[in-house]
């Protein structure tokens, strides 16, 4: 499936995850007012009011579209392994998750990290011809400030930039992975990471990003008679964002408030970016503007490739929320 990916200027790959209505939404009765009607389409199925009407669409049109009944495992060989995968050739990455608490954007990219780990490791075992070095890193971006996931020092972590990388992480670990196992046991370090001094998890994770980053370094084996200087490396990042309401312009000041929905700085700059992406490259794009954006630049735009899946509840109390994601949806494509 490799063939043929050349580094090239390519737009965002924009697909939208339904999740099932949950048992607390089941339990007071909530319905479900959204319907995939084909793999690219998803309609709101209640009647609009009349004022709703000017506002709303009745139908969004996305690169793919995920029913509710569709596995982690669909949405990853649609909607991600592409863009995922791509690193082994040498090509930069990002997949994200994007939507509102509770939306399912963990569930759906803890899979994905997955099963992109998992196709990684049997491209490099099918790659004899060259080899392979991979390096992970884990970091957390709450209220601006960056974390190491995989060290129990929790000091910010400063941004510094290189003329030759970019943007880097001071101080970020960065471990050789030794095999399979070993990046399980990386991903629970960060799992207890993440929920060290949190004293509510949902509320911390709620408003932090996780990146999860994998580095890739391959060069020809001698001894196949292969150019030696064909070297190439590559980074994807696994990016679980905060949640989407935490960019909502449509909040009173009263209810955001009320809510404790601090707007997150990285979010609102990611959704610029994502938006000035999508329409070319003309003109500035504030990757500066945000921990988040600096810290992917490299892998946004240019000849990186980006999937992100927008993940929403199927709820009717939840409609405001679904409709703004739809909204960022449609604007990144
Ligand atoms: P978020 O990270 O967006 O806050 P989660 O991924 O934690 O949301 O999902 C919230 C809950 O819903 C979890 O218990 C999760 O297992 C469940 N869930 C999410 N998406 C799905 C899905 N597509 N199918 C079944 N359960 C899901
Ligand atoms: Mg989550």
């Amino acid at each position: 499936i490799m063939q043929g990916l050349t580094p090239c200027e390519e737009k965002i790959f924009v697909s939208v995850r339904l999740r099932p209505l949950n048992q607390k939404e089941i339990s007071r009765n909530d319905v479900s007012d959204w319907e995939c009607i084909n793999d690219t389409t998803i309609i709101y199925r209640n009647n609009l009011s009349v004022s709703e009407r000017s506002m709303y669409p009745a139908a969004y049109t996305l690169d793919r579209v995920f029913r509710c009944d569709c596995s982690t495992r669909q949405v990853y060989e649609e909607g991600a392994k592409k863009v995922a995968l791509s690193v082994v050739s040498g090509i930069n990455a990002s997949v994200f998750a994007y939507g509102q608490t509770s939306s399912g954007k963990t569930y759906t990219m803890s899979g994905i990290t997955e099963y992109s780990m998992a196709d990684i490791y049997s491209y490099i075992e099918k790659h004899k011809e060259r080899e392979f070095l991979l390096k992970f890193s884990a970091m957390e971006i709450y209220n601006e400030s960056v974390r190491d996931l995989l060290s129990a020092d929790s000091t910010p972590l400063r941004l510094l930039d290189d003329p030759e990388r970019g943007t880097i992480v001071e101080k970020l670990t960065e471990e050789t992975l030794k095999d399979w196992s070993h990046f399980q046991e990386l991903l629970s370090v960060c799992e207890a990471q993440r929920q060290v001094g949190e004293t509510c998890l949902n509320e911390a994770s709620s408003r932090s990003h996780q990146i999860l980053r994998l580095t890739i370094e391959s060069s020809a084996r001698e001894f196949l008679g292969n150019d030696k200087s064909s070297t190439l490396a590559a980074t994807v990042n696994f990016v679980d964002l905060a949640g989407s309401e935490r960019a909502s312009q449509s909040l009173s000041a009263g209810a955001r408030l009320k809510e404790g929905c601090h707007i997150n700085r990285s979010l609102l700059t990611l959704g610029t970016v994502i938006r000035k992406l999508s329409k070319g490259r003309n003109g500035h794009i504030p990757f500066r503007d945000s921990k988040l954006t600096r810290i992917l630049q490299s892998s946004l735009g240019g000849n990186a490739r980006t999937s992100i899946i927008c993940t929403m509840s199927p709820a009717r109390s939840h409609v405001e929320q679904s409709r703004n994601t739809l909204l960022f949806a449609s604007c990144a494509k």
